[in-house]
C-alpha cells in the first residue's frame, strides 16, 4: 500500500503549488482554495488509512493507525469549528482569525515536539548519550518555533480584537535578544550534552519560548500586526516542515516549506508596499489607533469644502470617468455591495467607471480584491496603482471611499513623515476629488492628510454605506 500513500502524497503536493498558484490571481483564487484543500484531504484520509507504523529500527510492522475515534472526533469538532468560524468571520476581522488558526498550526507543531521527545525518553533503560541527534535537533527546532508562533499568535489575536495592549517596557528589546540566546543555549545543550538533565532542560527551552512568543509580539504596534501574523505564519510553516522530517512525510515537509516561503515572501511584500523595513515594522511601535486623532484644526494651508450627496451625484452622473478608491472604511462599513450597485448604475448612464486598487489598502494583503469580489464587482475593472496612475489625470471624478494613508500626499512631499516613500494613489491628479469618510479622523498612520485641504477635494461625510446608498438614490432621481 505504501507506494500508493507516496503517489497520494505526490499528487497532494502538487496540488498544494497548484493552489498556491490559483490564489495569486482573484479569478482563480477560489479554485486555488478548492484544488489545495481537496489534496489536504486526500493527504489526511491517505495517511489514516493507509500509512503504516514503523518501529523503533525503522521496519515497517504493517501496522495501521489506530485511535481512529479520536481521529475522527477531532476531525469533526475542528471542521465544525472551522466551518462556523469562517461562515460568520466579518471581512474586517479575518486577520484576527488567520492570527488564530495560525496559533493552532503552531501550537500543533509544538505538541509533536513534545510527544516525540516523550517517545524518544520514555524508555527506563536509556542512555541519554545514545540518543539521535538529527531527531532530537528537529524536535527542538520544531518546538521553538512552534510555541513562539503559537504564543505570538495568541498575543496578535488578542490586539486585533482589542483585549491586549501594545506593551514595551524598557530595554525589552535587549531583554528579547538575550531571551533568545538562552532559549538556543538550552536547546544545544538538550542536543548535545547527553545528559539527563536533557528532560528538564527541554520544558524549560518549551517556557521560555512561549514566554517569548508573547514577548515578541507584545511591543509591536497594533495595526502592524497583519506584517507580523504574516511573518509568524512563515514560522508556523518552518515548524510544520520539521514534523515532515520527524516523520518522514514528504507532503508535511512541501506544506510547511511552501506555508514558510510564501509568508516570508508576503511580509516582505507588505513591507515593500509601505515602503518600511522589517525592524521598522518589529520595533517602530507604527500604527495603532492611538495616534489616530486627527482633528481638522491642522497646519495646512486651504479648508475643507464639504459636499452634498445631491451635488455628488450631479458631479458623478455627468461625469465621463469615473474612478472609485476603495479603502479600510468601506470595509468597516461593508459598502462593497453598494459601491457595485453605484458602479453598475454610473455605467448605465455611460459613464466609465474603474476602482484603483493600492497594495496595503485596507487591513491586509488583497483585502479590496476580496471584498469586492464577494459583491461580484467583475475583476477586470479592479487595476493595480501603477496602472492606474496615469490615468487620473483623464479623470472626472475621483471617489474615495473610506480611504485614508493610501491617498496621502504626505508620502511623496513630507520627508518627515512616517509613510514617506510609501506608493500611493495620485488622485489629486483628476478634475474633482470627492472624499467619504465619516470625519476628519486618520487613517492607520495616525497623520493628517492634506489631500482634504486641496481645492479640488470635496467631502462627503459620513458611513460609507448610508453615503453610498444615498448617492445611488440621488443618481437615480436624476433620471
Ligand atoms: P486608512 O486606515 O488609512 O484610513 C481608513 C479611513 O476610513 C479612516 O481615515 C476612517 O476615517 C475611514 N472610515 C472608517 N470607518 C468608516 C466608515 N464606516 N465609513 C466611511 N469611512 C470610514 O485606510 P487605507 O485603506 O487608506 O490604508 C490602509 C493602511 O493600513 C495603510 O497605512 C497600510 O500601510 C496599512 N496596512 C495595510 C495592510 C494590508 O495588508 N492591507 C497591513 C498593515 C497595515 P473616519 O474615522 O473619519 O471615518
Amino acid at each position: 500500500m505504501s507506494y500508493i500513500l507516496q503517489l497520494i502524497y505526490l499528487v497532494a503536493s502538487v496540488t498544494f503549488i497548484l493552489g498556491l498558484k490559483f490564489l495569486g490571481n482573484p479569478a482563480t483564487a477560489r479554485k486555488g482554495n478548492l484544488i489545495a484543500a481537496f489534496g489536504m484531504g486526500i493527504a489526511i484520509f491517505g495517511t489514516i488509512f493507509l500509512f503504516t507504523i514503523k518501529d523503533k529500527a525503522g521496519n515497517d510492522t504493517g501496522v495501521h493507525l489506530h485511535n481512529l475515534e479520536f481521529i475522527f472526533g477531532a476531525l469533526l469538532i475542528g471542521s465544525i469549528l472551522g466551518w462556523i468560524s469562517a461562515k460568520k468571520v466579518q471581512m474586517t476581522a479575518m486577520p484576527e482569525m488567520v492570527s488564530l488558526f495560525n496559533g493552532m498550526g503552531g501550537a500543533c507543531a509544538m505538541l509533536i515536539s513534545i510527544i516525540e521527545f516523550q517517545h524518544l525518553t520514555e524508555d527506563p533503560s536509556l542512555v541519554f548519550s545514545s540518543l539521535p541527534v538529527g531527531h532530537l535537533l528537529t524536535i527542538i527546532i520544531g518546538m521553538i518555533i512552534g510555541s513562539i508562533s503559537f504564543a505570538g499568535s495568541m498575543v496578535a489575536w488578542g490586539k486585533l480584537s482589542g483585549n491586549v495592549k501594545d506593551k514595551s517596557f524598557g530595554k525589552q528589546q535587549f531583554i528579547n535578544v538575550g531571551l533568545m540566546f538562552v532559549i538556543l543555549v538550552m536547546g544545544y545543550m538538550v542536543v548535545f550534552s547527553g545528559s539527563e538533565n536533557a528532560i528538564l532542560l527541554f520544558y524549560g527551552v518549551l517556557v521560555l519560548s512561549l514566554i517569548y512568543g508573547v514577548l515578541f509580539v507584545m511591543p509591536i504596534g497594533g495595526a502592524d500586526m497583519p506584517v507580523v501574523i504574516s511573518l509568524l505564519n512563515s514560522f508556523t510553516g518552518v515548524a510544520a516542515a520539521c514534523g515532515g522530517f520527524l516523520y518522514d512525510n514528504k507532503v508535511m515537509l512541501v506544506g510547511g516549506i511552501l506555508v514558510g516561503s510564501a509568508g516570508t515572501l508576503l511580509t516582505i511584500v507588505m513591507c515593500k508596499a509601505m515602503n518600511r523595513s522589517l525592524l521598522n515594522v518589529l520595533i517602530g511601535n507604527f500604527g495603532g489607533g492611538a495616534k489616530g486623532e486627527a482633528t481638522g484644526s491642522s497646519t495646512f494651508e486651504g479648508s475643507i469644502k464639504e459636499v452634498s450627496a445631491s451635488d455628488a451625484a450631479i458631479l458623478m452622473r455627468y461625469a465621463k470617468k469615473v474612478i472609485i478608491v476603495p479603502g479600510y472604511g468601506l470595509a468597516v462599513a461593508q459598502a462593497q455591495h453598494v459601491v457595485h450597485d453605484l458602479e453598475l448604475l454610473l455605467e448605465s448612464e455611460g459613464v466609465e467607471v474603474k476602482y484603483a486598487i493600492h497594495p496595503v489598502a485596507g487591513r491586509m494583503p488583497g483585502h479590496m480584491n476580496v471584498l469586492l469580489a464577494e459583491s461580484n464587482v467583475s475583476y477586470d475593472k479592479l487595476v493595480e496603482m501603477e496602472e492606474i496612475n496615469p490615468e487620473f489625470n483623464t479623470t472626472d471624478v475621483v471617489l474615495v471611499v473610506g480611504a485614508n494613508d493610501v491617498v496621502n500626499p504626505a508620502a511623496k512631499t513630507d520627508p518627515n513623515s512616517p509613510i514617506f516613500g510609501m506608493p500611493i494613489l495620485d488622485v489629486e491628479n483628476a478634475a474633482n476629488v470627492i472624499v467619504n469618510k465619516r470625519s476628519m479622523k486618520a487613517g492607520y498612520a495616525g497623520i493628517e492628510n492634506e489631500l482634504f485641504y486641496k481645492p479640488k477635494t470635496s467631502m462627503l461625510f459620513g458611513d460609507a454605506k448610508k453615503a453610498l446608498t444615498e448617492l445611488v438614490s440621488e443618481i437615480k432621481a436624476l433620471g
